[in-house]
This record gives structure tokens, C-alpha cells and sequence, in this order.
């Protein structure tokens, strides 16, 4: 690995991840010159969290440059539980539709859980039904989610070997953590999962060759969690007084890693363009399947 020591090399995400958007949008032209269909993603967005805004027209933006159509469903915050199932419901039934993003969190009277699971698994493009994390955890193919299938392409990216590493990741959530076992097991690393009760945290991430946060504790991890030469990937995006701010301590980690990412400017740009290759992954086996 290049760069040891101070020298890390900076594993630039709004590259890769503009990489990606290109290659999908030659592939959703393909596949249209082809004879398929526009993919199109629907959005739905409850509430007026701005944060929550903004991310959803970003998400409209990268589809409009992929040639990915989309509509939006924006509902007012009093909305109830049983309206927004029925809704998602109503957009898995449309066969217009290829992918359906529910922007999460969802106002505090609405059970994030029970309207993923209202998501047709076949279009849920975040990756985040039963289904689709029973496919991915039994080593199956189905729709992986976006920020961790955006973490090994920015190590594949960065020129890091995944068979055989020992890859130690730092967060067990449904969202992250959990499918990047299943991801990085599944190109043949060696896999360890942290979490808030593991013993000597410093001592199990300075076994990794690949080093992956995904805590939400900003600068959590620092030099003495990192092996020399290692690639480190923060996936933390955590808003203090000093503007966004990772898991790790990049200035303090810098000093060890062979490869880093920043925040931000790493994981973050990678989930969007992720969307983007799962929406049309979901148009394709869609188009795949006989009515
Ligand atoms: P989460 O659901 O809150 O999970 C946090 C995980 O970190 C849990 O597994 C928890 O352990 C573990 N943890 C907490 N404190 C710890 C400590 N002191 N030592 C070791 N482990 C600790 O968070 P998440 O949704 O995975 O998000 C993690 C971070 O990634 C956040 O900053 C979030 O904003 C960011 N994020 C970024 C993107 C993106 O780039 N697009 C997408 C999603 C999330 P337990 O399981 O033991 O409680």
C-alpha cells in the first residue's frame, strides 16, 4: 500500500463517487438503447425537517444527471402511520416505479420499522427490508444498502486488498455495520464487528488492515486505533460546534494510516451515487421478470 506513515493517501469520495455516477448513467443509457425502461425512483418525505430536504432534492438532482426519472411524494408531519403504509404500499403496486426511498427518520408518531416493512422488497432501493437483509446476510444477491456498499467502493477504489485482510468495522447498526459484515465477508476479509461493550476497543481495531467507523461519536477513533499503513473509512458524519465532524480523529489517525478518508468529502458523497446504481439494479430485475 502506498503512503505509510505521513504520507496517507486522502481516499477522495466526491471522486469516486462522481465515477460511479457516470458509469450508471452510460448504463441506464445502455439499457434504455437496449430496449428497457426509464428507471424511475419515488421519494417520500413527511415533515418539513430541512436537513431532510435537502437530501431528498440532492437525491431528485443525481437522478435527473443519470437519466433516472423521479417522482416525489412530500407529506405533512401530522400525516399518520396507517396513511404512509398505505402510500408506500400504493407506490410498491405501481408498476411505474422502480425504487422507493422513505427518507428516514420519520416524525417521532411513526414507526420507521413497520413502513420499511410496508417497502416492496423488489424496489427498496436503501436496502433495508427483511428480505433484503436476509439476502445479503445469507451471502444472496438482492439490494445492498447504499452507504456500506459505498464504503467498498472506495476501498476497492483506494487499491486496498480486501480477500484476506483482517477488517475490523466500529458499529453494529442495521444501516451500516451490520450489511458491511456481510459485505466484507463476503469479498473474503476477516471480519471482526465492535461495538459499545467490546474490551480494549484500541487493541482489536490496531489488528485491522481495514479499519471502518460507523459509531456517531465524533473523533471517537485516533492514531492508537490504527495499524501503520492501514486504510481507514469514517463513516460518522456528526455535526458539532466546529462544523461536521467524523468518527475518527483525522489529523491525530493521518499519521499511521496508509489511506484515509475525510469527513467530509469521504463515505458521505458515496451514498447518493449508490442510490443511484441500486435504482437502476432494482428497473433491470424488474425488467427481468415476466409480468
Ligand atoms: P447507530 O445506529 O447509532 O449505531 C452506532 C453504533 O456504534 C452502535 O452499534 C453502537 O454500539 C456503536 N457505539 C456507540 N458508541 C460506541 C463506543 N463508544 N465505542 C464503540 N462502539 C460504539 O449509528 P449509525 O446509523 O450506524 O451511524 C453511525 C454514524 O454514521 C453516524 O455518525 C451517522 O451520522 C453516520 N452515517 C453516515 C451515513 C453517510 O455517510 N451517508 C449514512 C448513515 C450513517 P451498540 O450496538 O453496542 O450500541
Amino acid at each position: 500500500m502506498e503512503g505509510q506513515g505521513l504520507s496517507a493517501k486522502i481516499i477522495d469520495g466526491k471522486q469516486v463517487s462522481s465515477e460511479v455516477r457516470e458509469r450508471v448513467a452510460g448504463e441506464v443509457a445502455e439499457f434504455i438503447a437496449g430496449g428497457g425502461h426509464r428507471p424511475v425512483l419515488a421519494t417520500v418525505l413527511v415533515g418539513d425537517d430541512p436537513a431532510s430536504h435537502v437530501y431528498v432534492a440532492n437525491k431528485h438532482k443525481a437522478c435527473d444527471a443519470a437519466g433516472i426519472g423521479s417522482v416525489h411524494h412530500e407529506l405533512p408531519s401530522e400525516t399518520s402511520e396507517t396513511d404512509l403504509i398505505t402510500l408506500v404500499r400504493a407506490i410498491g403496486d405501481d408498476d411505474g416505479i422502480d425504487g422507493i426511498l422513505v427518507q428516514l427518520p420519520p416524525p417521532d408518531h411513526i414507526d420507521a420499522d413497520r413502513v420499511i416493512a410496508a417497502i416492496d422488497p423488489t424496489k427498496d432501493v436503501d436496502g433495508l427490508t427483511a428480505t433484503n437483509a436476509g439476502l445479503l446476510a445469507g451471502g444472496r444477491p438482492g439490494l445492498v444498502p447504499c452507504t456500506p456498499a459505498g464504503v467498498i467502493e472506495l476501498l476497492d477504489h483506494s487499491g486496498t486488498g480486501i480477500e484476506g485482510a483482517e477488517a475490523v468495522i466500529v458499529g453494529r447498526s442495521n444501516l451500516v455495520g451490520r450489511p458491511l459484515i456481510s459485505l466484507l465477508l463476503g469479498r473474503n476479509a476477516t471480519v471482526t464487528a465492535a461495538h459499545s461493550r467490546t474490551r480494549d476497543l484500541a487493541g482489536v481495531c490496531r489488528r485491522a488492515d481495514i479499519l471502518v467507523a460507523a459509531v456517531g461519536v465524533p473523533g471517537l477513533l485516533g492514531a492508537e486505533h490504527v495499524k501503520q499503513g492501514a486504510t481507514v473509512i469514517d463513516v460518522g458524519i456528526n455535526r458539532t460546534d466546529d462544523g461536521l465532524r467524523g468518527d475518527i480523529n483525522f489529523d491525530s489517525a493521518i499519521e499511521v494510516a496508509g489511506a484515509i478518508t475525510p469527513v467530509p468529502g469521504g463515505v458521505g458523497p458515496m451514498t447518493i451515487a449508490m442510490l443511484m446504481a441500486n435504482t437502476l439494479a432494482a428497473a433491470k430485475a424488474r425488467a427481468a421478470v415476466p409480468n
